[in-house]
């Protein structure tokens, strides 16, 4: 076999028990992929875009079968560690550019189909995922966030998009802390329990999209049909999905165009009445900020408090329980300056996730040879942007054609990443910039 026809994998996808899904009742994983198969059509990757995928080819083609493969137990991705903000509504930070508003437009066109088919599919057959549809709230404490707080406003306004500006009295009275100086809140977009919804979305998947749980795909060897090469297998394919977020690069694709970014947060212990009365009139609500570097708030509607705001490159990997141990003083502090009636209550987990980045922060879409069709990498907006791929990835490559897959196709060709280490570097000065003016919004 040729280097040329051959993309081979590190086979190392490494995981750990930290995160929401360990707020889940146990389950019966599916079984690995064990022997040889010969399908129409594989999909790797069952994180958001890989599900949607998956059920969108069962959908289109009812007589076959649809195999759906992870390297994982479900849950163990981006998809299921993320926060669980399911937007609607990007927030592009700095002022209005005229320029930018068709771009703009189109993936906000993307991120609410992507809710849309979100909405329907916890809906029938309907799984509990704590979806709750009401928007979320945007807010500033420090200087450089108060000032993007008005860049957001312009945008809202120029782009007729739903929002109610709010004071800091309101989202105190909201929220039960005197944090937020100034905030609005957009009224499209969900909250949801992320491992929770990939669970359901797997749990109610068309009969004929068969999974496998921990069977990673090592290598895909080109040609009609395609291999894939499993630690105890092999898979024959007419047809290949690529839903592998960033770990596209460990099988060849996007190595000089996707990297990764860490990111960790922490839950307290359920709340009990009085602390969760003290906290506004809201019993479930979502903070995103309006800093890039600032902390993700969230009110769950199983009353934990959850925070999340660290940012790094650590080489595309979860971080090891003492860098979340150390991590968790930051945590610790954001959530104390925001909540210091609270100061008595514990986290009880704390949990990192791995994002796919390009530099430009676009996101992939498309062909990446006769047979194989790649999305994935969206910066840290995936989960209805994700949805939205992965079911246009399907019926795109089933030959379709449609207003959603000409929106993904519009997407921005992927800036070049340099090699190590000056992706080391350049990934360093990046998180800096990331963080730099954040102040009190961390
Ligand atoms: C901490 C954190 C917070 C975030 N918060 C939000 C948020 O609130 N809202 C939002 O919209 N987005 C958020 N994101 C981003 C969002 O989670 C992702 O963009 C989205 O989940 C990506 O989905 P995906 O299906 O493309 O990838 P993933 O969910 O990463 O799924 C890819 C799957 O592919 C599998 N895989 C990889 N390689 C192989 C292989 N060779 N063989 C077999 N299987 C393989 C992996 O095991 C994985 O399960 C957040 C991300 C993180 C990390």
């Amino acid at each position: 076999m040729s280097a040329l026809s051959m993309t081979s994998g590190s086979g190392d996808f490494p995981t750990d028990r930290h995160g929401w899904a360990e707020l889940l009742p146990e389950r019966q994983a599916s079984r690995p992929l064990n022997g040889d198969r010969r399908v129409a059509w594989a999909v790797i990757g069952a994180g958001v875009t890989g599900l949607a995928s998956a059920r969108r080819l069962a959908e289109l083609h009812p007589d076959r079968e649809i195999l759906l493969l992870d390297a994982r137990l479900l849950c163990q991705g981006a998809s299921g560690r993320n926060s669980g903000f399911a937007v609607a509504v990007s927030h592009f930070a700095g002022g209005l550019n005229a320029d930018r508003i068709e771009s703009w437009r189109r993936v906000n066109r993307i991120n609410q189909a992507g809710l849309d088919l979100l909405r329907e599919q916890v809906a029938k057959p309907a799984f509990d995922c704590q979806w709750r549809e009401d928007g979320f709230l945007h807010a500033a404490a420090d200087r450089a966030a108060i000032r993007e707080c008005s860049h957001f406003l312009r945008y809202l306004e120029a782009m007729e998009i739903a929002h109610t500006p709010l004071d800091a009295q309101t989202l105190s009275a909201r929220l039960g802390t005197a944090h937020y100086r100034t905030g609005v809140h957009v009224h499209e977009g969900a909250l949801l329990q992320p491992a929770a919804l990939v669970r359901g979305l797997a749990d109610s998947l068309p009969a004929n999209v068969r999974l496998h749980e921990l069977s990673p795909v090592l290598a895909i060897e080109k040609g009609a049909p395609l291999t894939l090469k499993l630690p105890k297998g092999e898979v024959r394919a007419d047809n290949l999905i690529l839903a592998t977020n960033h770990e596209a690069v460990k099988l060849g694709f996007l190595r000089r165009y996707l990297t990764a970014s860490t990111l960790s947060g922490s839950f307290t212990r359920v709340l009990n009445d009085e602390e969760l009365a003290g906290l506004g009139s809201e019993k479930e609500w979502g903070i995103l900020s309006l800093h890039s570097g600032g902390a993700t708030v969230r009110l769950t509607a199983d009353r934990r408090l959850c925070l999340r705001n660290t940012a790094e490159y650590n080489g595309a990997a979860l971080l090891s329980d003492r860098q979340l141990a150390d991590r968790q003083s930051i945590h610790r502090a954001g959530f104390e300056r925001r909540f210091p009636q609270l100061a008595h209550v514990p986290f009880e987990y704390a949990w990192s996730g791995v994002e796919g980045i390009s530099r430009n922060s676009t996101n992939f879409f498309g062909r990446k040879g006769d047979n194989i069709y790649l999305a994935g990498g969206y910066n840290g907006s995936g989960v209805s942007r994700g949805t939205a791929f992965g079911t246009a990835l399907a019926d795109y490559a089933s030959g379709g054609h449609s207003s959603l897959i000409d929106d993904c196709l519009a997407s921005a060709p992927g800036a070049w990443i340099p090699p190590r280490p000056f992706l080391d570097i350049g990934a360093l000065l990046t998180v800096r910039s990331r963080f730099r003016g954040v102040g009190l919004d961390r």
